[in-house]
């Protein structure tokens, strides 16, 4: 359970207009150049960052700022990408650069998921939310830290079944407490080589004053958070809180596929049996300080009486488990054939 929220909406990351009126002098539009390139071309119009990938290659940009980050390692200065009227343009010395990134060899073909930590909301003296009701005739409590943690268990299993190469780790795995600074201490000190990556998967159920609420949702982290993913290593000064945003819009778009294929993968397998609520974003503490792609699921409302009829069911919860298995299934499939990922370098 998370406080109460303001209504928030998904940022239109994908879409860039094609729609231009005119070009400025040595400028080409973005979507058609991107296309031209056989590249993707990954837009947050609200934050003035972007994507431009092909190959396993990758430029971070801003628009207006004529610092972009090559495969996340080199800088590079060309004339400043432009988003003016809802359209976004390349310079031809940014689209030159691009050119010659892709057609170099990627030395980084081998990047790659190496752990998934599951994250089993509250325990111990943390009940999470809590509620009473009568299941087949008998009177139940129902505690949030129980369902999360029997989900998370199961996820673990599976996981570890189809994945031996791959760490798969649990902040905990019995009812215990632990505070949300542990939890953050745990998903950053996971070990990892250099190619790897780490996905956080943060499991929890609901509450709410309104009996009626029900359904599961997946919730990434906002976009608007600037967090501190680069550290100081001889970098300029001025360039880092550029460079910043750069990973971070890149956190952001992972969080927001591990997202979507974790919400379609539960859809498959409960989609008839409780509402799907879709993805949202927040600001949540254990994200916003892991320097990973994290999502959080919401398992359904232990507040209705339907929902909590089934989250009180195993055979229910493993079905749950297996949908976001599938959903992470296919996203390191995607991944790890794309080297869509950002890494700890
Ligand atoms: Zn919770």
């Amino acid at each position: 359970m998370k406080k109460i929220l303001l209504l928030v909406c998904i940022i239109p990351l994908f879409y860039i207009s094609v729609f231009a009126d005119t070009v400025p002098a040595g400028y080409k539009n973005a979507a058609v150049s991107a296309k031209n390139l056989n590249a993707s071309v990954y837009w947050d119009p609200l934050a003035g960052n972007g994507i431009l990938q092909k190959n396993g290659h990758q430029i971070s940009f801003r628009a207006g700022e004529s610092v972009v980050l090559l495969d996340y390692l080199n800088l590079l200065i060309v004339d400043p990408p432009i988003f003016s009227n809802n359209v976004l343009y390349f310079s031809d010395s940014l689209l030159k650069a691009a050119e010659d990134l892709f057609s170099t060899q990627n030395n980084d073909a081998n990047f790659r998921v190496g752990a998934i930590l599951i994250d089993p909301g509250h325990g111990g003296k943390d009940p999470g939310a809590v509620a009473s009701h009568t299941i087949g005739g008998k009177k139940t409590s129902i505690q949030e830290k129980d369902i999360a943690l029997t989900t998370a268990l199961e996820l673990h299993s599976l996981l570890s079944a189809s994945y031996p190469d791959k760490k798969i780790l649990l902040t905990r795995s019995t009812d215990i407490y632990l505070s949300l600074e542990q939890r953050v201490d745990i998903a950053n000190s996971v070990n990892l080589q250099d190619n790897e990556a780490v996905i956080y998967v943060s499991i929890h159920a609901n509450a709410a004053f309104d009996k009626k609420a029900g359904g599961y949702e997946v919730w990434y982290l906002s976009p608007g958070y600037r967090r501190s993913v680069l550290s100081d290593s001889g970098v300029d000064k001025d360039l880092l809180p550029i460079l910043n945003s750069m990973m971070e819009e890149e956190y952001t778009t992972e969080s927001i596929l591990i997202a979507k294929f974790i919400l379609e993968g539960m859809d498959t397998q409960i989609g008839k049996q409780m509402v799907n609520r879709g993805i949202k974003e927040e600001e949540w503490f254990v994200v916003r300080n892991a320097h990973m792609p994290s999502v959080l699921v919401e398992l359904g409302f232990i507040t209705n009486s339907q929902d909590a009829a089934l989250l009180n069911d195993k055979i229910y919860l493993r079905k749950t488990a297996l949908g976001i298995y599938n959903g992470l299934g296919a996203f390191i499939t995607h991944f790890e054939q794309s080297r869509g990922f950002t890494g700890t370098r």
